[in-house]
């Protein structure tokens, strides 16, 4: 997800921070709209191992250096439920989860990295909790609110392949750059789909 509030000086400090001294690896790419990676329905991570460490610090460096708040790992091409996240000086990566507790749904805009232009307004709960494991496989359960609970719910959409263009009304608000590619009933099926064991 984009930053509502981008400052390429306090991202570049923290970027700093997250990789110290090495240099960024540009193995990892961003995945752009239409690719069909971005509709896929992710699987769960199964390693918890090294790897999996190295593919979040890149991701989370890629992130940042995009001025996102968020990224999933088919936003990277990769088909797995893992998402970094980050709001200031706090970043974290997240697999396997699950959302649950909505409430105070509010309307907020919204724009994706993979939809470079795009902007929806998005009504998603204002207060969640997330159950998932961290990247040592470790269970891990805490509470959202405000841009965490709206960051978490986008990148959750991208491990079910929704972007956020799919939460625009087709008749009324047509977006010229992202036309709708999924049924309708399909769409609403997939969307806060929360349970990494269903599977298509
Ligand atoms: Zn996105």
């Amino acid at each position: 997800m984009n930053s509502p509030t981008s400052s390429g000086e306090k991202q570049a400090h923290v970027v700093e921070q997250v990789l110290g001294n090495q240099p960024f690896r540009h193995k990892l790419s961003l995945v752009l709209y239409p690719d069909q990676v971005l509709r896929t329905v992710c699987r769960p991570v199964e390693t918890f191992d090294s790897a999996l460490r190295d593919i979040a610090d890149e991701m989370l460096a890629l992130m940042r250096q995009h001025r996102g708040i968020g990224l999933a790992a088919p936003q990277v091409g990769l088909r797995h439920r893992l998402i970094v996240c980050g709001i200031e000086d706090l970043l974290f990566a997240l697999s396997n989860f699950e959302v649950k507790d909505f409430s105070e749904p509010r309307d907020f805009v919204e724009g994706c990295l993979s939809l470079p232009g795009v902007q929806v307004k998005v009504r998603r709960p204002e207060r969640i909790r997330v159950t998932g494991y961290d990247l040592h496989g470790q269970r891990r359960s805490f509470g959202a609110v405000g841009l965490w609970a709206r960051v978490i719910q986008h990148e959750l959409d991208h491990l079910n392949g929704v972007l956020i263009c799919d939460y625009q009304h087709p008749e009324t608000e047509k977006c010229a750059h992202c036309p709708l590619e999924l049924p309708t009933v399909l769409v609403e099926e997939l969307k806060h789909e929360s349970r990494p064991k269903r599977r298509r």
